[in-house]
């Protein structure tokens, strides 16, 4: 898989500035490419804000009749409402139902699957929708105080601090994205795990609270708005467009999110190449589950599967598409997508999608019985490698010029 040059648009004038500390403002320059229409409504929708944003991160799913525990006391939603075993005075309904729990130095909530312990207002939100009893917890945080807890849990502890400055700019700037699509649609902005972007709550880790402090308040900005800057484990050297990868929204449309031309650094690292086997009847099954949720495209006629090959490519080299031969040679196509999901999804029916398919970067064949998945990367490959940062910081590399290698003509602003 090689990557493929290409001239994104008209834009030639060098657009990425370096302004840490400094607020630069300004039309900076027009993109042919970029629909006119498209433009002004992400213009709109994520422009820059001018005062720190609280983020709601929703950390919990209650979906069972036990509730859970928040400092020290039970707290349960039953089909008469909210039910505390508690006299602690924190905590207060508000008329649709929603249940406040007032700022303290630090809760903590202990939940089936795990303990969070964070500070900030707690709000608890009904899920009437799902069950009588099933219910959302949302914790209320200041963006800086928020950002120590997501670059801990994103990055090993002992990686450069370089690195970790240039991912506390990436999350910042995705999660003040985030908050603003959403601010006025949803009670959360972002969930804890690695749909969204990991929070461990409050960490004592010294290098991420060192890189937040550094990179205060700087964003990642084009044509001011905020760039809603995704990023992954490893791009596997070839970077991955967000309008192929994430999803086609207009907000995706733009310079910073296409993907840096040429190989990355991260291809210096064994990590960056992964091969997996699982048995050809497991993924046989696998994609026949798949495709029945599917309007078109029923795989459930699938033959034995000879191979497996990218079809289309992005601009940047990365496969868009798969097609899937069969003994009988029927060619069905599937996204690349589709086929990381078909392939990592839990179905009780079939056994464990272990190990996973790292990334729809790859290449699979017919090894015996089992199916051989060979690929590059972890993760979508959007925006910023985290493997590849820590290279670069490793050479010495500044955070600000490592977010222009793998955001181009993104402009860093500071906006604190
Ligand atoms: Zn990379």
């Amino acid at each position: 898989m090689s990557s493929k040059l290409f001239q994104p648009d008209s834009c030639n004038r060098r657009n990425f500035l370096t302004a840490a500390g400094v607020l630069v403002v300004g039309s900076l320059f027009s993109c042919s490419k970029i629909n006119d229409k498209s433009q002004r409504v992400s213009e709109k929708q994520l422009s820059i804000p001018t005062e720190m944003i609280t983020m709601r991160i929703r950390v919990g799913k209650i979906r069972n009749k036990d509730g859970f525990e928040l400092d020290g006391d039970h707290v349960l939603l039953t089909r008469d409402g909210w039910k505390l075993f508690s006299s602690n005075s924190n905590f207060t309904e508000s008329p649709d139902q929603v249940m406040w729990v007032h700022n303290k130095e630090t809760h903590t909530m202990i939940m089936v699957e795990k303990i969070k312990r964070c500070a900030g207002k707690i709000s608890m939100h009904p899920r009437r929708d799902v069950s009588p009893h099933a219910f959302d917890i949302v914790v209320h945080v200041p963006m800086e105080e928020y950002l120590p807890g997501v670059i801990a849990g994103e990055l090993y502890s002992h990686w450069h601090l370089t690195t970790f400055a240039a991912q506390a700019v990436a999350a910042r700037s995705y999660a003040t994205a985030q908050h603003l699509q959403r601010k006025e649609t949803s009670y959360y902005d972002v969930s804890d795990g690695p749909s969204s972007q990991v929070f461990l709550g409050d960490v004592t880790l010294d290098v991420a609270h060192r890189a937040v402090k550094d990179t205060q308040g700087v964003l990642l900005t084009w044509n001011n708005t905020v760039v809603p800057s995704y990023y992954s484990a490893c791009c596997g050297g070839i970077a991955a467009a967000a309008s192929d990868a994430i999803s086609s929204s207009y907000l995706h449309n733009i310079p910073p999110l296409y993907g840096r031309e040429g190989a990355d650094v991260c291809t210096s690292l064994n990590v960056h190449q992964w091969k997996v086997k699982r048995p050809h009847e497991s993924v046989k099954k696998r994609l026949s589950k798949w495709s029945r949720s599917l309007s078109s495209n029923p795989l459930n006629q699938l033959g034995s599967i000879e191979s497996i090959i990218p079809t289309k490519t992005s601009k940047r080299g990365r496969p868009k598409s798969f097609e899937i031969i069969d003994s009988k040679k029927n060619q069905h196509e599937i996204t690349a997508k589709q086929l990381v999901r078909a392939m990592n999804t839990n179905y009780p029916t079939i056994s464990e999608p272990t190990p996973k398919v790292r990334s729809s970067c790859l290449v699979a064949s017919r090894l015996g019985s089992d199916i051989e998945f060979r690929g590059v990367g972890m993760g979508h490959g959007v925006g910023l490698c985290q493997y590849g940062a820590q290279v670069l910081a490793g050479q010495k590399m500044s955070w600000e010029s490592i977010l222009e290698w793998y955001y181009p003509k993104a402009l860093v602003l500071s906006v604190s």
